[in-house]
Formats: structure tokens, sequence, C-alpha cells
């Protein structure tokens, strides 16, 4: 007996209607994997990284972790990024978080949830850093949202700070990282605005970024 069965179904008539849609889809699919872009995102099952940014299969390298974190000795991140940075050559690193994010919500409010919480302790750190502006936020939410975009500015800071991208960055190599945040209440993205192209380009962003206000709307 096949377990899952509806999944498989669902597997077969999706195959099917790309097949009926572009009858070369998976043949040239299988040839080929040059995506322009790798997405970092948070694991969280309402955040689809291809179908957020309307991407098929073949153009988005993905990796995803509870609250897309970049942390420095992570080796499954390090050779995401590496992998995809020198050997597929991808142009644009996207950071992207999202509001209402578990993960940061549990480490703001201190929730006890066992071994994650070791993760989530990046994120204190990330809250720790900045605890001033978050102090001056009184909503719990807007609190833990504006903590969301904090600490995408700082995974794409840490993203700029491996030695992959500083290497990329070093040989000449066109690659420009993005800290991005998706609204699970509209469906949309908000670029954060800390794009980092090149090495000095950061210190500067960094600074612009965090001195502008909060977001405005928050979701
Ligand atoms: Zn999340």
């Amino acid at each position: 007996m096949r377990l899952l069965k509806d999944l498989f179904e669902n597997n077969q008539a999706w195959a099917e209607g790309v097949v009926e849609a572009d009858p070369g889809f998976f043949d040239r699919l299988s040839k080929i994997h040059s995506p322009k872009y790798l997405w970092i995102g948070c694991a969280d099952s309402r955040v689809p990284a291809n179908q957020i940014v309307g991407l098929d299969p073949g153009e988005l390298f993905v990796h995803r972790n509870v609250a897309n974190l970049v942390v420095h000795s992570d080796l499954n991140c390090l050779s995401v990024m590496q992998f995809a940075i020198e050997v597929l050559k991808v142009e644009h690193v996207i950071v992207c978080g999202h509001y209402g994010c578990g993960g940061v919500a549990a480490a703001l409010f201190n929730k006890e949830l066992g071994l994650i919480e070791n993760w989530l302790r990046y994120i204190q750190d990330v809250a720790q850093t900045h605890q001033e502006r978050l102090d001056a936020i009184a909503v719990p939410r807007e609190r833990c949202d504006r903590l969301c975009e904090l600490n995408v500015i700082e995974q794409v800071r840490n993203v700029c700070r491996t030695t992959i991208v500083r290497d990329a960055w070093r040989k000449g190599q066109k690659l420009a990282v993005h800290g991005w945040v998706y609204a699970l209440s509209d469906g949309r993205l908000r670029d954060l605005g800390m794009t980092v192209a090149n090495a000095d380009d950061l210190v500067v962003r960094y600074e612009a970024v965090l001195n502008k206000p909060p977001s405005e709307g928050l979701a």
C-alpha cells in the first residue's frame, strides 16, 4: 500500500500538467542547472520560496532553516552558499524573513521549546544588539515584526562577512546580497534596502538601513 497516496496523486497531476503546457520542460531541466538566485529563507510552510517570487523549478537555489539564520559555523548553510556562489555562480543571494515568524517570536518572548532554543539563541543575540530599538516599540507584535526585519539585516551582514562572499567580490565576481521580508497577511515582499554589492557597501548600507525608521504598516 502506498502511503500518503494523495501526495503521489498530486505529484502525478502536477507533472502531467507541466508536460502538457511545456513538453520539453523536464528534459531541459534535467540537463542544466543554472539558477541566478540563492534564497535563504525560513522553514515556515507558509513561505514557499519559488511560489512567492513566481519562479519555476531550476530558477532558484534554496536553503531554508528556522528563522533564516546564517551562522558562521553552520556547515550546511555555508556549503549551500559555497556551491551556489562558486560553482553555480548565482548573481544574487536573497535573505528573506517574514513577519509573524514563530522562531523570532519564540526567541523574543523566551518560549520554552526545548532543543530549538539553542538555535534561537542567535536571534536573542540580534535582539540584544538592538535592545534599545526594540524597547522603544510598545506593541509586542510590532516589536516582534521589527525583530524579524533586524534579523534579516543581521543575516545579510553575516552572508557578506563569509569568506565565500568576500572571496567572490575580491575576484570581481558579480554578486549582490539582498534583505527582504515577506508578509503572511498579504503575500507581499518588502525590500529592506539592505542590498550589498561589494565589500565597501556593507558598512554604509548597514548604518543607513538601521537609521531608517521602521517599515510602515507592519503585517
Ligand atoms: Zn519563520
